[in-house]
This record gives C-alpha cells, sequence and structure tokens, in this order.
C-alpha cells in the first residue's frame, strides 16, 4: 500500500508569496523524498531552466484526507541543493542558531478575512454591516459569520498537531484570528504556514475564501495584523530585559517596517489600534503602541513583549528572523 503526501511550499509571487501544493503517492514505509517542481509557474525559475528543488522540512498528519496521509511543508532549493532565493526560512533558521542560547519563543496571532466573492462575508449585498463595536469576540448570528468553518480549522490543526493556542471573533466583521505558539523560530513560522494552507484548504469546503489582506475594507474597518509576541530566556525571568528587548526594536524600525508585509501603511495609520508606521513607541497595556507590554508582564516583573507592527500578509520566516537578529544581538552586547 501507498499513502499521500501532500507537499506545500511558498512561491515567488511578488510583493506578497503565496501558498502552492501538490500531491505525491508515497509506498508505505517510506519517508517522503526530495521532489521537484516547474519552477517558471511559480515565479521561481526562467522557462529554460525552471526545475526547483523541494526539501521536506516539517511532516505533520494531513486532516484533510486523515489515515496516514500526510502535509509535508517543504522549503525550495535551487539544483545545487543551495536555498532558493525567495527561501527565508534558511535565514531564519540560522538566526536561531545563532542565538539558541537566548531560546527565543513566538507567538503569533493570525487575522484574517473570509470573503463570500467580492465581499466579507455575511456583509449585505449593498452598503455596510451596522459599524465596528459589537462583533469583537461576539455570539449570535447577526454578529458572528463563519463559525463553522472556524471550528473545523480549529479541529484540522489539532489533528495536524499544530501548536494552535486559541481563536477568537475580530474587531470586523467576518474577520477573525487564530494564535500559533508560543514555540522557538522556525517552528513558529513553519506551523503558520501549515495552518494558513489549511484554512484555504477547507474553505474550498464552505465555497468561503479567506484572505490575508492587511486591509481589506477601507475606511472605518480594522486591517488584519499579525501581531507577534515573543520572549528570550533573559526576558521570562526578569522585566529590564523585557524594556531592553522593546528598545532594541526602537533602533531598527524602519527595517522591520519594510520587511512585515505589503502595503504596511494601510493598515498602521495610527487609528483602529495601530501606531502609525512613521513612529515607534511601546508601553504597557497600550495597543496604540508599536509594541505592547502585557499588564500580567508588568505585574510579575518578567514574561514577554507582543510587535504590534506585522501585518496578517507577512512572511513569518522574515518577521521571527528580524525579532532574532535585533533583540538578541542588542542582548548579547549588553552581556558581554
Ligand atoms: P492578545 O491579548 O494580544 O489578543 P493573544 O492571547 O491573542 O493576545 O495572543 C498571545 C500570544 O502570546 C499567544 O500565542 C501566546 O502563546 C503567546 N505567548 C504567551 N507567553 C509567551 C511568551 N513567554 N513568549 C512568547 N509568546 C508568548
Ligand atoms: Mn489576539
Ligand atoms: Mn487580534
Ligand atoms: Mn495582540
Amino acid at each position: 500500500m501507498s499513502y499521500k503526501a501532500e507537499y506545500i511550499w511558498v512561491d515567488g509571487q511578488v510583493p506578497t508569496a503565496k501558498l502552492r501544493s501538490k500531491g505525491k503517492v508515497v509506498p508505505d514505509g517510506e519517508e517522503p523524498p526530495i521532489w521537484g517542481f516547474d519552477g517558471s509557474s511559480t515565479n521561481q525559475a526562467p522557462g529554460e531552466n525552471s526545475d526547483c528543488v523541494l526539501k521536506p522540512v516539517f511532516i505533520c498528519p494531513d486532516p484533510i484526507r486523515g489515515g496516514n496521509n500526510t502535509l509535508v511543508l517543504c522549503e525550495v532549493l535551487l539544483t545545487d541543493m543551495s536555498p532558493h532565493p525567495t527561501n527565508t526560512r534558511a535565514g531564519c533558521a540560522a538566526s536561531a542558531e545563532k542565538y539558541a542560547e537566548l531560546d527565543m519563543w513566538f507567538g503569533i496571532e493570525q487575522e484574517y478575512t473570509f470573503f463570500d466573492g467580492l465581499k466579507p462575508l455575511g456583509w449585505p449585498d449593498n452598503g455596510f454591516p451596522a459599524p465596528q463595536g459589537g462583533y469583537y469576540c461576539g455570539v449570535g448570528s447577526d454578529e458572528v459569520f463563519g463559525r463553522p468553518i472556524v471550528e473545523a480549522h480549529l479541529d484540522a490543526c489539532l489533528q495536524a498537531g499544530l501548536a494552535i493556542a486559541g481563536i477568537n471573533g475580530e474587531v470586523m466583521p467576518g474577520q477573525w484570528e487564530f494564535q500559533i505558539g508560543a514555540i522557538p523560530a522556525p517552528a513558529v513560522a513553519d506551523h503558520l504556514w501549515v495552518a494558513r494552507w489549511l484554512l484555504y484548504r477547507i474553505g474550498e469546503q464552505f465555497n468561503v475564501s479567506a484572505t490575508l489582506d492587511p486591509k481589506p475594507v477601507r475606511g472605518d474597518w480594522n486591517g488584519a495584523g499579525a501581531h507577534t509576541n515573543f520572549s528570550t530566556v533573559q526576558m521570562r525571568g526578569n522585566y529590564d530585559a523585557c524594556v531592553a528587548a522593546a528598545e532594541a526594536l526602537g533602533t531598527r524600525a524602519e527595517l522591520h517596517i519594510a520587511n512585515y508585509g505589503d502595503r504596511i501603511e494601510e493598515r498602521l495609520t495610527g487609528k483602529h489600534e495601530t501606531c502609525s508606521y512613521k513612529e515607534f513607541r511601546y508601553g504597557v497595556s497600550d495597543r496604540g503602541a508599536s509594541v505592547r507590554i502585557p499588564w500580567q508582564v508588568a505585574r510579575d516583573g518578567k514574561g514577554y513583549v507582543e510587535d504590534r507592527r506585522p501585518n496578517a500578509n507577512c512572511d513569518p520566516y522574515t518577521v521571527t528572523r528580524l525579532i532574532l537578529d535585533t533583540v538578541c544581538a542588542a542582548a548579547t552586547s549588553s552581556m558581554a
């Protein structure tokens, strides 16, 4: 007998890469092997030299097909087995390795929006729903749109063994969030990419699409982010290390903003629980800051901080690499 392995990878679309997948039948008892694809169809290679390599990096049970079938997240390599230019995982893994001593953990809050054709799920055909205010963590069919899909997605993530931490309805109707972590990089990003794939895949069964668009509706409606919570071993034991991490992020704010997702300036306006992309501020309990120190962390004198800037459409390999580089470089230089 054989089993089905769905190979999943991140493509080369610009400005925002997207997920691709294809299925392979693998003989029972064998690991999913290195495989390949046509890079000229994914913006990863020219037609005359089109072969790209798929190397499995994270394998989990496939909750869609069930049985002993698997999902196989891959990184993309060139045919000489070096990382493809679009492979952001390699740099993330290298930074995590470099700063392994600091044992950084990440918890990423992935916001997203369901669409039914051209409009957010549950929105009227003409005009707008009632203004924001009652929808966040709401209940009832006048406020909540898409819960059966959210529940199916949560079950699927659990069956796949992903480190999913929770779900909630968001401020804009039709918008939702799930959280992955807290676990180290690059695993947190591996799990997040697979959770995104499962969201799209389960959406197929409901005829609903999910989008990571950072500002799906213009005007007085919340955008969608990917708040990235993180801690080092020092931060988990000491409040000054939490403040130092927030300070360190302030020293490289422009670099982070430029790599936190396309169209970030549409979302980080200074309204709708954001700080303007032109500013950098941190504060305790402050949801209008770039970086928030949760109140329990201030009370306990230790814990983690939340980088509120990443867009929903960010690449979590890139976001976690930058946080590792910025925060750990500052932490190790102050130890020296
Ligand atoms: P919010 O109040 O911002 O909506 P959430 O509950 O949605 O917060 O998400 C918080 C995330 O922070 C979770 O994924 C959680 O696992 C993560 N987290 C908790 N403690 C830590 C820690 N010490 N280091 C990193 N992440 C953490
Ligand atoms: Mn949240
Ligand atoms: Mn949220
Ligand atoms: Mn948050």
